[in-house]
């Protein structure tokens, strides 16, 4: 079973992975968010997220999943959470690094 998790962008926006795939926020109705995919304009790739975070809609993607890029950006990233908070322990750190994650 897949999980929500929420990164970060080098410009500072929201964006979600779910099932391997990154997304950005399409929309936003009444209650739910629509994530779409991320870097594929023709993709119809799509996650409808509810307020409390439960994945109501989940459209597949046309390509295959982004996993090494998540990978990669994680594994950097929390190298460099490690160096800046050295007074938590591993850890923590890798709890905390999983959920800020700065992906391009
Ligand atoms: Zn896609």
């Amino acid at each position: 079973m897949s999980v929500l998790q929420y990164i970060t962008s080098q410009r500072g926006k929201k964006l979600l992975v779910y099932n391997n795939y990154i997304h950005r926020q399409d929309r936003r109705d009444e209650n739910k968010i629509i994530w779409r995919c991320n870097g594929n304009q023709k993709c119809s790739g799509r996650v409808h997220v509810s307020e409390n975070d439960i994945v109501l809609k989940y459209v597949d993607h046309s390509h295959l999943s982004d996993v090494a890029k998540i990978q990669a950006k994680k594994t950097v990233e929390g190298m460099k959470t490690l160096a800046k908070e050295n007074s938590l322990t591993t850890r923590a750190i890798l709890g905390e690094g999983s959920s800020q994650v700065i992906i391009q």
